[in-house]
């Protein structure tokens, strides 16, 4: 076996594509540890910086106390426990949507969601700049599958009327975007989808990964910024790994939704409960989130001021309000160079590389947290200028 496999990993690396795992030795935050070493960490996606937050951790180690560690089984057997049930309902009532389900990760969230409302006679329609994981749903679905062009809403509508129910069997249309796209940072236009998703009776479908938190008075997300009801996004659907800091993800929507997903999402269905710590410490972190309006205004600032300084050295930034704020590359080994350059500077920032960003398109994806100071920014913007224009 290992000399079949081989090949295949040889001609990654040959390509500047070989992916290595740092080991991290600390929290995450501002700052983490590395081989001994501390790195100013503008790479995690602990966008309000709750990941280590003590309120989180406390309620944590209590609810470990009280539940013990592991959920047992899945939660339609017996691992959906009152806190599970709890912040269903407080992210519910955070959403402004009759009922939300958690599920263990994102990633599954999208599977489930997805191949739960489609089968092959249906389509689907989604921006190319999705996330993998909204992308393998919609094959997994069987589903006639529809990649537009990204943001572009004349692609996307000469695409749903095409798609006309030749046999008559009320096949159902799904349109499926991230609300921040996340290796570019910018919104897709979801006031303006959920308009051709009426004009085409199609569904629409926000990943709200990077929103969540960030986006909103209340860091409700996109459906919050753009101020958007139960009717025009139907399906609402966030993460808690990143700007919650804490682990799985939700889907948020009308009572019949979230009762289609319990009893048809397999990805739902067929595992383990996250354990009722973390979701203990989700709920103290949607107390944070909701309560702490000075965290989206510091990362604000944050955000104003590295486009500004990156702007005078002539970097080129992609147009993102959010914490994701990339530097355009472009060749693999130049990003890798780039970011080899910065970690020597004692800098942390992710090189993004195809397949997960499209060919000749590499960059440096920037995130930046409420967790950051001023100081920092600037640090980030001395070490990017002498790196792009070295003495
Ligand atoms: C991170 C992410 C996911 C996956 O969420 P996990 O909980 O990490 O599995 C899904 N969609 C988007 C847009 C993401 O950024």
């Amino acid at each position: 076996m290992d000399d079949v496999l081989q090949p295949a990993l040889d001609e990654r690396r040959a390509q500047n594509l070989y992916r290595e795992r740092k080991i991290i030795a600390s929290p995450q935050g501002a700052e983490v540890i590395v081989g001994g070493k501390k790195y100013l960490n503008f790479c995690n996606n602990d966008y309000l910086g709750l990941a280590n937050h003590p309120a989180v951790i406390a309620a944590f180690k209590n609810a470990a106390d009280e539940y013990g560690v592991g959920s047992g089984a899945s939660h339609l057997v017996c691992g959906h426990t009152a806190l599970h049930h709890a912040l269903e309902e407080k992210l519910a009532e955070f959403t402004g949507r009759p009922r939300a389900l958690l599920f263990s990760t994102g990633y599954m969230a999208n599977l489930g969601v997805v191949n739960a409302l489609l089968d092959k006679s249906d389509f689907v329609f989604e921006d190319k700049l999705n996330h993998a994981s909204l992308l393998d749903a919609g094959l997994l679905s069987g589903a006639r599958f529809q990649r537009f062009l990204h943001n572009d809403l004349d692609n996307l509508e000469t695409r749903l009327a095409r798609a006309v129910d030749a046999e008559n069997t009320h096949a159902r249309k799904l349109i499926v975007v991230d609300g921040v796209f996340s290796m570019d940072g910018d919104c897709a236009p979801l006031p303006e989808l959920a308009a051709l998703a009426k004009k085409y009776d199609a569904w629409l479908m926000a990943d709200d990964a990077h929103g969540i938190g960030v986006l909103g008075e209340r860091g409700a997300g996109c459906a919050e910024f753009f101020n958007l009801d139960q009717q025009q996004l139907p399906i609402l659907m966030a993460t808690l790994g990143k700007a919650f800091g804490t682990f799985g993800a939700f889907v948020a929507g009308s009572e019949v939704l979230i009762e289609t997903l319990i009893q048809f999402a397999r990805p739902y269905i067929y595992t383990t409960a996250m354990p009722a710590a973390v979701a203990a410490a989700t709920l103290k972190s949607l107390e944070l989130v909701i309560a702490e309006n000075w965290r989206r205004e510091h990362l604000q600032q944050l955000i104003k001021r590295f486009r500004n300084g990156a702007e005078q050295i002539g970097l080129q930034l992609f147009s993102s309000n959010t914490s994701i704020q990339p530097l355009l590359i472009g060749a693999a080994a130049e990003a890798m160079r780039w970011s080899d350059a910065l970690a020597a500077r004692g800098i942390l920032i992710g090189a993004i590389r195809p397949p997960t960003v499209p060919a000749n398109t590499a960059r440096l994806r920037i995130t930046l947290s409420a967790a950051h100071s001023e100081t920092q920014i600037d640090l980030l913007l001395d070490a990017l200028a002498s790196v792009h224009s070295p003495r």
